[in-house]
């Protein structure tokens, strides 16, 4: 893959501390854990300061186009850093490796760059490291894709009392906009027994929480023993002990099953919260986009969804002016919203996204109508959320605290099983506690309310009614 032949680099003093960059979702959060995991295992400790590290390692995104291009800008900058720092080694990983033509633009143009490895090979790390360390050549290890999921890697988790834990890697889906499956290969289940341990680990060591993740968490286990599948899963881990939140993370809708939807009912720990990204209200789109459901199974699904689980949060994922996407289309999507009530969406203006199929679909939408739709979309958005927030007032929600809040240290911030934000006056001791909150104020994106002691919450765990009759 190398065009040029890299001299040997002789490190004479590479201090073993480290700092990681991630980009990118939860999974790259989670890989970005294993890989500190691995260099604390090694002795390595974190440092902040870029001038100071001895390694730097950015984990990279491809799912957006100018995401790549933020990439190469920081990569970029290293070459000035690596002038106070010269003993820097810099490595570059995730789902940008796994293209080709990305790792020999980093080959030719970014001599900077000391190790480039991939998602499928993230394990070999610490031998590729040390192999760099001996003999000082620039390494470039890639995997095109792998059919395991190496176990027993060690975590170094960011929050003690809240964790990720993947369940699968890879999606079969090729949604024509999306690049993750030539990134990172088709699907691969875990063993349950294997995620049983990992979460019993965690709880043991007293995490609340755990957030399961994959690409499409409803297909885990299609590649495993036919007995094996999400429900059971999320049943099996609901008998654990001293456990009290289950999330999971990302469903997709054409896999989401009654069987799924009757196990998060039926799961005391599951929280009553669901990310379902429907893309699109269009069924024309939702065809171009590859995505195997229609308008109908969308209503179909949520209806499910709010009849079968008392007080649901259902969140989901949008793109706007996707290819071909008319008014008329738009105007479906305005419609779903309506009729979905969504807690809240993650919109997403399309954007061309080069080796995808939609990258190179006739009637790419004009940015000015693109930047009109999504405006027009939020503002419902806003307004449901908003609407659903105020449903809050004046009730008792359980809050798992996470950190002290952005703009006043003495207020705390932490989420309800339905996902919502709740800001409270509170002190340090609270995070990583499960606490009982009054809501007092509900704002568009966050709740305020005040803690109140555990003897006055008498039967007031999650009083918070469904706010939103099943629809259509
Ligand atoms: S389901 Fe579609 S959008 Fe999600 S990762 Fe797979 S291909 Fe990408």
């Amino acid at each position: 893959m190398s065009k040029k032949k890299p001299a040997k680099r002789i490190i004479n003093n590479a201090s073993r501390s480290f700092r990681i960059f991630t980009f990118g979702c939860q999974m790259n959060e989670n890989d970005s854990e294993k890989i500190s995991g691995m260099l604390k295992a090694l002795g390595y400790v974190e440092e902040m300061d870029v001038n100071k590290a001895g390694l730097v390692i950015l984990n990279t995104c491809s799912v957006r186009e100018n995401a790549d291009e933020r990439v190469f800008g920081n990569i970029g900058a290293y070459k000035t850093v690596k002038k106070t720092n010269p003993d820097l080694i810099l490595a570059v990983c995730g789902c940008m490796m796994q293209q080709p033509e990305i790792v020999n633009q980093i080959v030719s143009k970014y001599p900077q760059v000391d190790l480039v490895f991939g998602t499928h090979n993230l394990h070999q790390f610490p031998e590729l490291l040390n192999n760099y360390m001996v003999n000082g050549k620039r390494l470039v290890e890639v995997w095109d894709d792998s059919d395991t999921i190496v176990e027993d890697l060690p975590v170094d988790r960011k929050y003690p009392f809240k964790g990720f834990v993947t369940i699968m890697n890879g999606c079969n889906n090729f949604c024509t906009y999306c690049i993750v499956p030539y990134t990172r290969g088709r699907e691969v289940s875990r063993q349950p027994d294997k995620i049983f341990a990992e979460v019993k680990a965690l709880v043991a060591d007293g995490c609340a929480e755990v957030t399961l993740l994959g690409q499409n968490v409803n297909s885990y286990g299609n590649d495993l023993d036919e007995t094996v599948n999400f429900a059971s899963l999320l049943r099996q881990l609901n008998t654990i002990d001293n456990l009290k939140r289950i999330r999971f993370m990302t469903s997709h809708p054409k896999d989401l099953s009654d069987a799924v939807i009757d196990a998060i009912a039926a799961c005391d720990k599951v929280c009553n919260y669901i990310h379902l990204p429907i893309q699109s209200g269009s069924t024309r789109v939702l065809k171009a986009m590859n995505r195997k459901y229609t308008q109908e199974d969308i209503l179909d699904r949520v209806r499910a969804v709010r009849e079968k689980i008392p007080g649901v949060a259902i969140t989901t994922d949008l793109i706007v002016g996707f290819p071909g996407e008319t008014e008329a289309d738009f105007l479906e999507t305005l419609k779903v919203i309506e009729l979905c009530q969504f807690d809240s969406a993650f919109t997403f203006l399309y954007s061309i996204r080069t080796g995808t199929p939609a990258a190179t679909m006739a009637d790419q939408i004009p940015d000015a109508v693109k930047h009109d739709r999504i405006n027009r979309c939020l503002e419902v958005l806003h307004r449901i959320s908003h609407d659903i927030n105020q449903t809050y007032q004046g009730q008792v929600v359980e809050v798992l605290v996470e950190e002290p809040s952005r703009n006043n240290p003495e207020r705390m911030t932490g989420r309800t099983r339905t996902s919502k934000l709740v800001n409270f006056p509170g002190d340090p001791t609270d995070i990583g506690t499960q606490v009982m909150v009054k809501i007092t104020a509900a704002k568009t994106f966050s709740l305020d309310g005040e803690k109140i002691e555990q003897e006055d919450t008498h039967g007031a765990a999650d009083t918070h009614d469904d706010p939103i009759p099943a629809n259509s």
